[in-house]
């Protein structure tokens, strides 16, 4: 199963612990208002429209489709500028086998892989044959989520999966379609269920002040968590919103300030929390 796949990153810090290989598929399900890669959400329409804005030639048609060549691209971004859809032409159909080739070439200095988005779990055979993989290289599988697949109905892919950094963008249910246009039923169960299994290695919020309850999103995210931590250590990261690459649209919302975001974390921790972190 080929799926898109944007970019990967050989190798991250901040992708999980120690040293990593990043891989980011592109589409998503959700549309969060402060997303800052608002151009991996959608696939490529293959319009053409941006094929000949590209001052290097590093994009063509192929049998109606638009193809990419990364090895001429100088990354000034004249296409997504261009795409009134919203995507990426900068992408490449790849296997699981044609990912981990990839990552191969890094492996001594790597600790493991992240596979992240858009939304990777939108692809759970691609991930489950990716990790498969790496693990038989002895090397960490996390994923990075929006926890709208069911995990539980796949035990397969959980079995190869160290853990899944998901983000609970909202505690309600109003709040969540507000950021994301989607409800967060699933990212709920998604969370009770994978700490129950000792896989969730890290729960995320951004802070928007101004877009969602934050202080009820932080205390009852933080209160459920800490109900598990005898499974394993869970992670609070604590977001801060920044403008950087949000749609104009959206781009208004204020920053909250340092003293805000150590509330923030000082609730999460008189909830039971103690491994959390600003960012
Ligand atoms: S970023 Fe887009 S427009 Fe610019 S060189 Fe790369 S493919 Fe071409
Ligand atoms: S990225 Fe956008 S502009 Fe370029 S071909 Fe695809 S849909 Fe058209
Ligand atoms: S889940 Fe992530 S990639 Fe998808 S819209 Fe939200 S911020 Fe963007």
């Amino acid at each position: 199963m080929k799926v898109p796949v944007n970019k990967i990153i050989p190798f991250s810090a901040v992708d999980g612990p120690g040293n990593r290989t990043a891989v980011f598929v592109q589409g998503c399900n959700f549309n969060c208002r402060y997303c800052h890669n608002p151009e991996t959400r959608n696939l490529c329409k293959n319009c053409g429209e941006c094929v000949e804005k590209c001052p290097k030639h590093a994009l063509y048609v192929e049998n109606g489709e638009v193809r990419f060549r990364p090895e001429l691209c100088c990354g000034c971004d004249t296409c997504i500028k261009t795409c009134r859809f919203g995507c990426s032409p900068r992408i490449q159909y790849l296997d699981a086998g044609e990912v981990f080739e990839r990552i191969k070439k890094q492996m001594p200095y790597i600790r493991g892989i992240t596979v992240s988005g858009g939304e990777c779990t939108l692809y759970p055979d691609f991930l489950r044959e990716l990790f498969v993989l790496c693990r038989e290289a002895h090397l960490g599988t996390l994923l990075d989520s929006n926890g709208t697949l069911d995990f539980e109905a796949y035990p397969e892919l959980l079995d190869v999966t160290d853990g899944v950094m998901l983000d609970v963008k909202a505690w309600t249910d109003e709040d969540h379609h507000t950021v994301t246009s989607v409800s967060n039923e699933m990212v709920l169960k998604n969370m009770r269920y994978l700490a129950s299994q000792g896989k969730l290695f890290e729960v995320r919020t951004v802070i928007v002040p101004e877009l969602f309850d934050c202080r009820g999103t932080v205390r009852e995210t933080a209160t459920l968590a800490a109900q598990y931590l005898d499974k394993g250590n869970i992670r609070y990261k604590i977001i801060k919103y920044r403008p950087m690459g949000v749609r104009e649209e959206y781009a208004h919302y204020r920053v909250p300030d340092q003293a805000f975001l150590e509330e923030l974390a000082e609730l999460a921790r008189s909830c039971g929390m103690t491994d959390v972190l600003i960012v």
